[in-house]
């Protein structure tokens, strides 16, 4: 009868205590399954912060199949996906869900099929964390608020199901007051650049110093913002309306605002959370490469300005 192979071979140290070079290594450096990956991510950002209109999680993918490289990007469009999957990565990571309302077909016909069958069949998983990872302690608008420097950091709106620090939204103070105008520029400066830039509502000389932020779109947080008697709200998205009505109910001018690239907002977010993942799997002794991807998805390619 043939010896089954236990994958263990039967190695003694050297006389230094040394192993010897054949000793057995394989679980250091495993590649974990994508179900590992999962609740990896699982304990990071849980999918019990997702708003309650959200949908989060597994996209596509076998919850056995190793996972060796992570990818992780803001948009599924098509060309992040044929960016992971060039790279070689079984696993990417978006912040917006594919698949967020229902659809009838994936046929290969339209623009969302074209990118479920790219990931199918080049065995590439697709994993959504959004406002779960809004709301979660290290998530989109956390990091946006350290980026900017702010301290004494509190959700501008606690999370139903979490802890009193998570939630969406950042309110907190910058260490020292400063301009509306330099404090924009600071704003500029963190963020990657896009054809939309940096657009703001208020005195270029005002002071401010407490700042509420919001990656993405922020702009049915007003009530929030104001009662938390931010001099300036930073966010995406800002329509004529909520930013009209803002700027009349505003008290000595404030808050300003301060509009910002939706991408670029919540791009800050990737390396973060792609080294939080690097950590969490490296504790659990497995080895993953991880990367950011280099695909700008903002929609916008540039911008005619008067002057
Ligand atoms: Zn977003």
């Amino acid at each position: 009868m043939e010896p089954v192979d236990t994958g263990v071979t039967d190695a003694e140290p050297h006389d230094d205590g040394t192993p010897r070079e054949d000793a057995p290594v394989a679980d250091e450096a495993a590649p974990p399954t994508l179900g590992q990956v999962l609740l990896a991510v699982e304990e990071l950002w849980p999918e019990s912060l997702a708003e309650s209109w959200d949908e989060v999680g597994l996209v596509a993918g076998r919850p056995t199949a190793p996972v060796t490289r992570v990818m992780f990007a803001v948009d599924p469009t098509l060309e992040v996906i044929e960016e992971a999957v060039e790279w070689g990565a079984e696993l990417l990571i978006t912040h917006h869900p594919l698949l967020l309302r229902g659809v009838t077909s994936v046929a290969a016909t339209t623009a969302k099929g074209k990118a479920i069958h790219r990931l199918i069949e080049s065995g590439t998983a697709l994993l959504t964390v959004h406002t779960n990872g809004d709301s979660a302690v290290g998530g989109v608008s956390d990091v946006l608020a350290d980026a900017l420097g702010l301290e004494g950091v509190a959700p501008l709106t606690l999370a139903s199901n979490g802890l009193p620090e998570e939630g969406i939204g950042r309110v907190g103070d910058l260490a020292d007051v400063m301009s509306l105008g330099d404090f924009a520029a600071r704003v500029f400066g963190i963020l990657p650049s896009v054809a939309g830039g940096v657009r703001v509502s208020g005195d270029k000389d005002g002071l401010v110093r407490r700042i509420a932020v919001c990656g993405g779109a922020g702009d049915s947080l007003f009530n929030e913002v104001r009662a938390s008697n931010a001099d300036v709200f930073v966010t995406a998205d800002l329509r004529h309306h909520p930013a009209s009505e803002a700027r009349e109910a505003a008290v000595n001018g404030r808050p300003y605002l301060i509009d910002v690239s939706h991408f670029a907002s919540e791009w800050l977010w990737l390396p973060a959370a792609a080294s939080a993942l690097g950590n969490v799997l490296t504790d659990q002794g497995h080895d993953v490469e991880i990367q950011v991807s280099s695909t700008n998805s903002d929609p916008w390619d540039f911008i005619l300005t008067p002057g």
